[in-house]
């Protein structure tokens, strides 16, 4: 007889970790062979050329300078006022729309994205995001009461769908009174595409027609691949169509230290919103700071005096801009070596734009896996296809995978 003791509500909760057995099968390889026979393609982490883990030097002196009161002193709940300040900043840079803007310190971007979830997202209703999408997403849903649906990302031409991302839309508002979309652009995972603006007034064409009903109408931009992605400036440029929206229009960012810092276990990130009611704004503060609260409490001060350090001081900010921006092209010296040797042996590769992740559609992703395992290259199996991490294999590896990926796809 099997005992449970959870609630009701939880006891069926089981986390499917589609990366675990895919780097299990991995680290076994590279005790038989040798790591340098083995291509590592499931890592959600940055790794340099040589296959260590890549940390941005900057980050490290800043970080190892702190004093122990920075480490170990407790910080506000909604975070360190110029923690929030220099986050806002960073979120937009110089592509600021008009309107109220706030911040709240979370624990990482999927605290970010657990408080859009548990505050915008009607108990019981339906959030949006696209059929390709970070698995996070579902667990936060169903963790906070809701359902999540998808989208076509994609159209035949690979473009963004804005057909059937309206087919969705208009289905879910003709039984919901509020909706919640979660995007993660630029540089998506798992396939490294991003939005244009055209895709984005298609989205806010949309939004707006149904905030004109009364609706309320909550987008969640997920930006946190958004460092590796191209310049700060154009990257951000749709962030301008944010401005002077309804006011029952409401916009937020995830925001992330993982990537964009290389500082994935010290879990810091934001929610951060913009509006064009004052009111939306206050509210969102006191809302997120009592879910907060409810969670993690304050979160860790050091990573955020970390991040204000570096924003605080020119010459250290210019210092980290730089380095960032080589691992930024040696990430994308990868992805476009890859996309290069997709388009000359045709195979059909997503449109990957920039980030950690591309990815491959297939109809048995795990069959696919398996097949690369016998050319020692470990990715990971999703539900609709393969994906295969840039961020963490080098160029010299990344020679020939294509051809190989193709060969599986053929050969299943
Ligand atoms: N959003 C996406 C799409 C991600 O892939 C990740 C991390 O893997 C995150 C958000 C947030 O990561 P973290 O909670 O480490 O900030």
């Amino acid at each position: 007889m099997t005992t449970s003791m959870a609630a009701k509500h939880a006891a069926d909760k089981r986390l499917k970790d589609a990366i675990f057995g895919a780097s299990a099968a991995c680290a076994e390889a590279a005790k038989k062979y040798g790591a340098d026979k083995v291509t590592n393609a499931t890592m959600g982490v940055m790794m340099d050329d040589q296959g260590k883990l890549a940390c941005i030097p900057t980050m490290e002196r800043v970080f190892r300078s702190l004093s122990l009161e920075d480490y170990m002193r407790y910080a506000p709940i909604s975070g360190l006022p110029e923690y929030l300040d220099a986050v806002i900043d960073l979120t937009f840079a110089d592509q600021k729309p008009e309107g109220y803007t706030a911040a709240i310190a979370t624990a990482g971007g999927t605290g970010a994205i657990h408080h859009a979830v548990a505050n915008y997202a009607e108990r019981g209703s339906s959030v949006l995001t696209s059929d390709w999408f970070w698995g996070t997403y579902n667990v936060i849903c169903q963790e906070c009461g809701c359902r999540l649906e998808n989208y076509k990302l994609f159209d035949e031409k690979q473009h963004f769908n804005i057909s059937d991302y309206t087919a969705k839309v208009d289905e879910i508002m003709s039984r919901q009174d509020s909706l919640l979309v979660i995007i993660n652009t630029p540089a998506h995972n798992p396939t490294g595409f991003s939005l244009t603006e055209e895709d984005w007034e298609q989205v806010l064409t949309l939004t707006k027609k149904y905030a004109a009903q009364g609706k309320k109408m909550s987008i969640l931009v997920d930006i946190a691949y958004i460092d590796y992605a191209g310049e700060k400036n154009e990257t951000r440029r749709f962030m301008n169509q944010f401005g002077n929206l309804p006011d029952n229009i409401l916009v937020m960012f995830s925001f992330s230290m993982s990537k964009g810092y290389t500082a994935y276990g010290q879990r810091t990130g934001a929610l951060v919103a913009v509006s064009s009611s004052k009111e939306v704004i206050a509210e969102f503060k006191e809302i997120n700071k009592y879910t907060s609260r409810a969670t993690w409490s304050n979160i860790n001060r050091g990573a955020m005096t970390l991040l204000t350090r570096i924003q605080q001081d020119k010459s250290t900010l210019a210092q980290f801009e730089k380095e960032r921006d080589a691992f930024y092209q040696m990430i994308q010296g990868r992805g476009s070596l890859f996309m290069a040797e997709a388009r000359e042996c045709g195979l059909n590769a997503l449109p990957y734009k920039g980030g950690f992740f591309l990815s491959v559609p297939a109809a048995d992703p795990q069959a696919v896996c398996d097949k690369l395992h016998e050319d020692l290259i470990f990715a990971v199996p999703l539900k609709m296809g393969v994906r295969i991490a840039a961020c963490s294999v080098s160029a010299a590896k990344m020679k020939g995978v294509a051809a190989k990926v193709l060969k599986a796809l053929r050969a299943v």
